[in-house]
């Protein structure tokens, strides 16, 4: 997934690229792109596709065979047409900070609760995660963001490198992840919240903690033992 620009420069907001190919006139598959097709939960990229002044609106972006398909709502792109791929730009940093801010509240999460994260669900007005937490109480809680916002506070650098699936393995934190990677990945990308948190992860991120802005808890669900349902989102 080289041709996935995004994996290496989450800040890239336009790219140049070329139609590989078209199916039913409105699912486009580029020779690169820097749109993110929607997994691991987490919202796909919105944005257009212009071939000269025309444009043509990027409405989803999935993963297909493993390769990136870009649905627009204008028919007329043909193969081989050179196109200027530009990104909604406020969709996909409100993405990128929840994204960083859910990392950050499952180690939080993790380390202080023993808990561990059974789902999540992140669209830009609406994100959510689910733990598996012993004691479900609003006040813990509501300390964990407290303790996530001191975190985002005194700020910490996001990066994101690529290792060998098994030097990944010996790591504690990051075994639990990488052992749910498929079998034939063998070089890892790894985001990790220097000194907080390291995990395999193919999203996009923020460069430091403070993009994030403040953590609010909107509310929680308690939906049984394993999942206890947070609501949150993220304001500057
Ligand atoms: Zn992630």
């Amino acid at each position: 997934m080289n041709n996935a620009l995004y994996m290496d420069n989450c800040y890239l907001k336009e790219f140049e690229a070329t139609v590989e190919s078209v199916k039913d006139d409105k699912y486009v598959v580029l020779n690169q792109t820097a749109f993110y097709p929607l997994g691991g939960g987490v919202a796909c990229d919105a944005g257009v596709l212009l071939r000269d002044d025309e444009e043509f609106p990027v409405v989803y972006v999935g993963k297909f065979d493993d390769k990136i398909s870009h649905e627009v709502s204008k028919p007329g792109l043909k193969q081989r047409d050179k196109i200027i791929g530009i990104i909604n730009w406020e969709r996909r940093y409100k993405l990128m900070k929840l994204h960083t801010a859910a990392h950050l509240l499952v180690s939080i999460f993790h380390n202080k609760g023993n808990a561990l994260i059974t789902g999540n669900k992140i669209e830009p007005d609406c994100a959510r995660m689910d733990f598996s937490l012993e004691n479900f109480d609003r006040a813990i809680i509501d300390e964990y963001a407290k303790n996530a916002n001191e975190l985002i506070q005194k700020n910490a650098s996001v990066k994101i490198h690529y290792m060998k699936r098994e030097e990944a393995l010996k790591i504690p934190d990051t075994v639990k992840l990488a052992n749910k990677m498929p079998p034939d990945v063998e070089i890892l990308r790894i985001v990790e919240i220097e000194g907080i948190d390291r995990q395999a992860d193919g999203g996009r991120h923020v460069n430091s903690l403070k993009e994030i802005g403040k953590i609010e808890i909107i509310r929680v669900e308690n939906k049984g033992k394993s999942n206890r349902r947070v609501y949150y989102d993220v304001k500057s």
